[in-house]
């Protein structure tokens, strides 16, 4: 597959260096040229598939002969050794639930895929720097996803005081290879110093960037395996079925679109905001204006300028109509978001993340109108926001053995204000000056 830039403006590229790169020269994202329907006899055979075979399935075209299928099986079957399973909450409401990874948040998918892919591409002696920006989540899955792998530096740069304290310990105490930057700023601040730090001459001449935010292919596109297998793992049912997405980056909701795309018959997306809602305001008036973000209790979805947007524009031809024929979107403020883990708790007995429940909100909103069946997507382990949690439901949530242990380790973070220019001197020093010094 070769892929080109949402601004179209740069080179086309292979999948190799579509993940090397991050983004294109032009600063757009990159896009697939065409997103290939899969065979009738994959949707066929999809209710007896395996998680791995559905993702070899889909992610095959995707990557191309830059490696073999078997190096492709291979770094798709240990990439995704946990469970997804879709669980039922009430009549018609299912949560798929993508937090039993080693984070424990939707974001192991994505990341372990793309570091296993990005091992592969970097080379022997030309170290890759892997940036990213997160609001909580990313970090610790891309620090998990890419600890130890060989030629891989990964530096992460957060929002002070607002990750929860396990976000933060997963990823500033692992040390090794990966480098944790507590920025005086927001999420949004954090997202600009990375993409200035692609922009940059004088980087991109001297160091191997690359990024693992959802800009890369290879974080995103892996994330479009999960609807399927939703699907897989649905009893036959004659309604339509809808998907509620919890949103901020729009990642995963934009690689929900490509698995529609590629025939997956999913008859709504529901885009589940929280009051970050600039694609909410999108899809109501057709103007699409950024801004900045507001910390909330769902902090993964604090996004004010959705990156991904490029990409669902992409899709469908820039055109606001088709964009809302697939796609209704909503809003929800911290009190809804409490109320719902609070009710869903109560009557169903499920114990949802403040993210989940931005999704089961949009969900319950659309189903009230109506008569389908409905999934949505359980991001995060409640156990990543136990304080939230626990304030809005009169339980004590069990806290998973590692990340109790991640509690304990020291926080290893090197603090920074919500400038370029301390980046990149940080970046020049740590990573280009000590590796000249050393020959
Ligand atoms: C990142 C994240 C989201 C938002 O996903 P996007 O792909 O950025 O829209 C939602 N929930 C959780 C728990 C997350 O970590």
């Amino acid at each position: 597959m070769n892929y080109k830039s949402t601004n179209n403006k740069s080179e086309i590229v292979n999948f190799d260096q579509a993940v090397v790169k991050g983004l294109a020269d032009d600063k757009g994202l990159f896009f697939p040229l065409e997103i290939p329907r899969l065979p009738d006899s994959f949707f066929e055979n999809l209710k007896t598939m395996k998680l791995s075979e559905i993702a070899f399935q889909f992610l095959k075209p995707y990557v191309g002969n830059v490696l073999t299928e078997k190096e492709i099986a291979d770094i798709l079957n240990d990439a995704l050794n946990f469970e997804i399973p879709l669980v039922k909450v009430a009549e018609n409401v299912y949560s798929l639930e993508l937090f039993h990874g080693p984070t424990h948040a939707f974001k192991d998918v994505g990341a372990r895929v793309m570091a296993r892919f990005l091992a592969k591409f970097s080379g022997k002696n030309k170290k890759v720097t892997v940036l990213v920006a997160t609001s909580g989540d990313t970090g610790s899955a891309v620090a998990s996803g890419f600890l130890d792998v060989e030629g891989v530096e990964v530096v992460v740069l957060y929002p002070k005081g607002m990750v929860s304290t396990i976000q933060e310990k997963q990823f500033t105490t692992l040390g090794k290879n990966i480098t944790a930057l507590e920025i005086s700023g927001t999420f949004d601040d954090c997202q600009r110093m990375v993409k200035e730090a692609f922009m940059d001459k004088e980087l991109s001449e001297k160091m191997n960037l690359s990024s693992a935010n959802s800009i890369n292919v290879a974080r995103f596109l892996p994330q479009a395996v999960y609807y399927f297998y939703a699907f897989a793992q649905l009893k036959d049912t004659h309604k339509p079925v809808v998907f509620s997405v919890p949103s901020g980056n729009y990642g995963n909701l934009t690689a929900g679109l490509f698995a529609k795309q590629s025939g997956l018959p999913i008859d709504k997306f529901i885009a589940s905001s929280n009051i970050n809602n600039v694609v909410p305001k999108y899809i109501e008036t057709g103007n699409f204006e950024p801004t900045a973000s507001v910390q909330t209790i769902s902090n993964a979805m604090d996004v004010g300028n959705p990156s991904n947007f490029a990409r669902i524009l992409e899709i469908y031809n820039h055109s606001w109509s088709e964009i809302t024929k697939n796609i209704e979107a909503y809003t929800f403020s911290d009190h809804d978001t409490r109320k719902t883990m609070r009710e869903v708790f109560e009557e169903n007995n499920y114990i949802l993340d403040p993210h989940g429940a931005v999704a089961y909100c949009g969900l319950r909103t659309y189903m009230q109108k109506h008569d389908v069946v409905g999934i949505f997507l359980e991001t995060a382990h409640p156990a990543k926001f136990f304080e939230t949690v626990e304030e809005s439901i009169p339980i004590k949530v069990k806290i998973p053995d590692n990340l109790q242990e991640s509690l304990k380790r020291e926080k290893l973070s090197i603090q920074m204000n919500n400038s370029f220019d301390e980046l990149k001197h940080f970046l020049l020093n740590t990573f280009v000056n000590s590796e000249l010094t050393k020959v």
